[in-house]
């Protein structure tokens, strides 16, 4: 596509009137945003003309790649027919049914039932107001509090922000709001030194069932948890973790939460993320990948129980102008489908997954200031330390990181880092070749990384 203007005059127009997420205006403004113009596969090009590999898929949302050619005459069609209607006050239309038939055919066996928002942040916020509801129904309004993780991720909205353990957005705004609380996170390599992974696991999960306790069995509602906590830095909990949260979950009959916003939609190598650790939720969420992002579409999956009981206290007042958009819709299924019936998911099982996590451990281990490099599927992360002898990390947590990934940037790659842990996720159609030329890139930029702290 042709533009009629230069990058120094929509550098000049951004400043101007665009503020950023996440984004420190005074800093951008100095330097000048980058300004991406178009993308094919795994690649995006900015109005320089450079080639970028997108070792994170956006932002962990480009499931499928860019520049599909189908998705586009999805929406086309579904734009001309029936560009909006909602799905409140007993109406539906074809897209949003498709869509639900489909995704409850890929959900674990149970998941018949699905609420659509518009991000993660919304299904996010729309799980909250769920599980409250889902007691009071049950006749136990006083089962209120919800558990989060420190350094867990669940999005930006008041709700999202508060269940997420990010100290950062909890100092704006006076957040958490009341009636959420958190435990600490799954990270083996900080706060298990010296265990095996499994003692671990149920060590971190014993943090859950001390703050059930804490608050009182009869408050708590629902532990929620990303499978991999994924803007945390892809913390991968120990295998004993998950099933044994869920055991504590459903001893003190709290309902257990798995935010799938990351890991649902292929990004392990499973449908979702619960699938790799082997446990079952009660309801998850979902955004990202269910459209790949060419569509802004969120889910919250509910097993066939916590439908039966929402359906039973009558009206749940809750829901968007946008939930369930026909266009949105459509372009989901197209790319649901997709990402089942060309076997992409099944790639990332069996192929690519496994090749990315040894080429990832193979390359990335031997340098002096990496360690606990680790990964699933096509989720992968190393963390970047001081010594590596006595497990010590940088000091100012994160400064290290952002010198390091500031390198890939300027060598046409994207990575991002969480703090000092070094992170990719590519698309899922990414090929064997490219993962070679990922990591030759990665493992360049590393050895000027190293130079560059001696
Ligand atoms: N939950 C998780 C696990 C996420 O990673 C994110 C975003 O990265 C969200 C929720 C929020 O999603 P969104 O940015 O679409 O609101």
């Amino acid at each position: 596509m042709k533009h009629q203007r230069s990058t120094a005059q929509w550098r000049e127009m951004d400043a101007a009137h665009h503020l950023h997420p996440f984004t420190d205006t005074a800093s951008l403004n100095e330097q000048g945003v980058r300004m991406i113009t178009h993308a094919d596969g795994i690649y995006l090009w900015d109005s320089e003309g450079n080639k970028i590999l997108d070792g994170m898929a956006g932002l962990w949302c480009v499931n499928i790649g860019y520049g599909r050619k189908d998705l586009p005459e999805v929406a086309k069609r579904q734009m001309e027919e029936l560009a909006y209607y909602n799905t409140f006050f007993k109406t539906s239309h074809p897209a949003v049914v498709e869509l639900s038939h489909l995704l409850a055919e890929v959900a674990p066996k149970g998941f018949d039932h699905v609420f659509y928002t518009n991000s993660g942040s919304e299904s996010v916020d729309t799980m909250i107001r769920m599980v409250r509801r889902y007691w009071d129904v049950k006749g136990k309004p006083e089962k209120k509090t919800l558990i989060g993780r420190w350094n867990g991720y669940h999005g930006s909205t008041i709700g999202g922000a508060s269940l997420g353990g990010m100290s950062y957005m909890h100092e704006q705004g006076d957040l958490p709001i009341p009636g959420i609380v958190h435990v600490q996170q799954p990270w083996h390599y900080k706060y298990g030194k010296g265990m095996s992974a499994d003692e671990f696991g149920k060590l971190a999960a014993s943090w859950v069932e001390d703050k059930i306790l804490e608050v009182g069995a009869d408050k708590v509602a629902a532990f929620v948890g990303e499978p991999i906590q994924g803007a945390g830095g892809v913390i991968i909990p120990p295998a004993t973790y998950w099933p044994e949260v869920e055991r504590i979950c459903r001893k003190y009959d709290i309902l257990l939460v798995a935010d799938e916003v990351i890991c649902g939609f292929g990004r392990t190598g499973h449908w979702f993320g619960h699938q790799q650790f082997g446990f079952t939720p009660d309801i998850f969420t979902t955004a990202k990948g269910l459209s790949s992002g060419y569509m802004p579409i969120g889910a919250v999956f509910v097993n066939n129980e916590v439908a039966a009981t929402l359906a039973a206290g009558g009206d749940f007042n809750h829901g968007f102008t946008y939930s369930g958009h026909p266009v949105a819709a459509a372009v989901a299924h197209a790319n649901v489908k997709a990402l089942r019936d060309e076997g992409i998911v099944a790639a990332v099982h069996e192929d690519t997954g496994p090749y990315m996590q040894k080429r990832w451990r193979e390359a990335f281990s031997r340098f002096e200031h990496v360690d606990d490099v680790r990964g699933v599927g096509l989720i992968q992360a190393f963390t970047l330390v001081k010594d590596k002898a006595s497990q010590t990390l940088f000091d100012n947590w994160g400064e290290i990181g952002l010198m390091c990934r500031d390198i890939f940037f300027k060598h046409g790659l994207i990575m991002r880092a969480c703090g000092d842990h070094i992170v990719s996720a590519p698309p899922l159609i990414i090929s064997k070749d490219q993962i070679d030329e990922l990591i030759a890139t990665a493992v360049k930029c590393m050895e000027i990384f190293e130079q560059q702290l001696k």
